[in-house]
């Protein structure tokens, strides 16, 4: 543990590890803490997708950076992260579902993307199963698709190479400031001194935050994914068909989850912050299920505040691991049947899932907090911020190191969920 660096990243997630890469990078002396391990949560267990098809139009030249990043990385790093660009499609089985892809094609040409209009034959020729249920589809043949539990690890064991500490089992518990800007953290193994901050805790975000008084309206919603045993070749990148979504991937087999059974856990927050949430609840209200009970929200917030030197609740949840939703894996099985069955009949080899951290308009925060000189926050990346780690990394080493952003940066200001700005939900998670 060094005494001194000059920027602490809270989290050891993609974004975390990424921001310390492109810190470390540039010669900063940087340390990672993450209360549990690297890519415990959400970042080893997402789909994998790396896509900038359906996203908002403030993301898109960052995860197209990012996905330029996630190349060089598989060319350079000196292991395997399973990155290939085979492709994003989302199918349409009617003209209202392809009339609504049509409208995000707008924003596709307006950035030069290769995304595209396919007809239902088209369909067929890509996807190979049950032929004739699509009416067409929105596809991007360059998006990719990468092996989380591989990656993160990867990038964090080379950032190492670079010169930067990772310190697992290690929870900052808070920040400690002088005149008002930060002079150092508090960790469960001590006090370090730093002029810098990154918080990218993910789902826990909101609450590192309320201990120091600060307002984050970030919830979080269970997803719940499967892989299959090696399965036969039906479609090579990632594609949505309908209430089921497949990820091809590197082991041969492939990753499913359903589209429409993503869970929130009613909890104090989601009465604290629920005007701020209602415009997203209502444009989501098909793919989201609301649930009473669940031992993950009193996991996450069993209290918003604590002393420096007592055991804060990160130290008590190392890695946060809730149990797959059954609702959620028989819908994948009714989807399979439905839309892929040659795959309904493989048993499905593995279960998880993760905790998805979500803000109000459904984009990230990336941003200095205004009233702490030195504590940056780059969390809520909303279902969607594996594929657009390494460019949020980017984005947030250049904050930290004072240079001029690359990208227009105003839609994912800390302040717009206390200046009046309305929340217009970006196109979903
Ligand atoms: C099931 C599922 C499917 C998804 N599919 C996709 C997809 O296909 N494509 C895509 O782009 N995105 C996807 N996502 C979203 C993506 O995984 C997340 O947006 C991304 O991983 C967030 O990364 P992060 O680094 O912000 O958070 P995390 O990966 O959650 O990391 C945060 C880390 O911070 C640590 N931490 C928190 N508080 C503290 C503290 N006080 N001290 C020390 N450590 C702390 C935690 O232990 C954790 O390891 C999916 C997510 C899930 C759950």
């Amino acid at each position: 543990m060094p005494d001194t660096v000059d920027v602490v990243v809270i989290g050891g997630g993609v974004i975390g590890i990424s921001t310390a890469w492109f810190l470390a990078k540039q010669g900063v002396s940087v340390l990672v803490c993450d209360k549990g391990r690297v890519a415990g949560e959400q970042s080893s267990r997402n789909w994998g997708w790396i896509r900038q098809q359906g996203r908002d139009a403030a993301e898109l030249p960052i995860v197209t950076d990012s996905i330029n990043h996630w190349e060089r990385f598989a060319k350079e790093l000196d292991e395997d992260i399973g990155f290939t660009r085979q492709g994003v499609m989302y199918a349409a089985e009617n003209d209202s579902q392809l009339e609504e892809y049509e409208k995000w094609m707008q924003t596709a040409t307006q950035h030069q993307l290769d995304t595209r209009m396919l007809s239902g034959t088209e369909v067929d020729e890509l996807v190979r199963d049950k032929p004739g249920q699509w009416r067409g589809a929105m596809y991007t043949p360059s998006d990719g698709r990468a092996e989380p539990f591989k990656a993160v690890p990867a990038l964090a064991r080379n950032l190492r190479t670079l010169g930067g500490f990772i310190r697992e089992s290690c929870a900052v518990r808070s920040v400690e400031t002088q005149n008002g800007s930060i002079s150092g953290v508090i960790t469960e193994h001590g006090s370090v001194r730093t002029q810098a901050v990154v918080c990218a805790g993910g789902a826990w975000s909101t609450l590192f935050l309320a201990n120091l008084g600060i307002n984050l309206p970030q919830l979080t919603v269970r997803a719940t994914v499967a892989r299959t045993a090696p399965a036969p070749d039906i479609y090579p990148g990632n594609v949505a068909l309908g209430e089921v979504a497949i990820r091809r991937r590197h082991d041969g087999g492939y990753t499913v989850a359903s589209s429409n059974t993503n869970e929130h856990f009613i909890g104090a927050d989601s009465f604290r912050h629920f005007f701020k949430f209602l415009p997203a609840l209502s444009a989501s209200v098909r793919f989201i299920r609301l649930r009473f009970s669940g031992d993950v929200v009193e996991r996450m917030t069993p209290t918003r505040k604590w002393r420096d030197d007592e055991v804060s609740p990160f130290e008590n949840t190392r890695v946060l691991n809730p149990e797959p939703s059954p609702k959620a894996l028989s819908r994948m099985r009714e989807g399979l049947a439905k839309r892929v069955p040659k795959l309904a009949e493989l048993p499905f080899e593995e279960a998880w899932a993760g905790m998805i951290d979500v803000t109000p308009d459904v984009v990230p925060v990336m941003d200095e907090i205004p009233e702490h000189p030195g504590l940056y926050l780059a969390t809520g990346f909303s279902g969607h911020g594996f594929g657009i780690g390494p460019g949020a990394g980017s984005v947030m080493a250049d904050m930290v190191m004072g240079r001029s952003p690359k990208h227009d940066l105003s839609r994912f200001r800390m302040g717009r969920f206390a200046d009046g700005t309305p929340m217009v939900p970006g196109p979903g998670l």
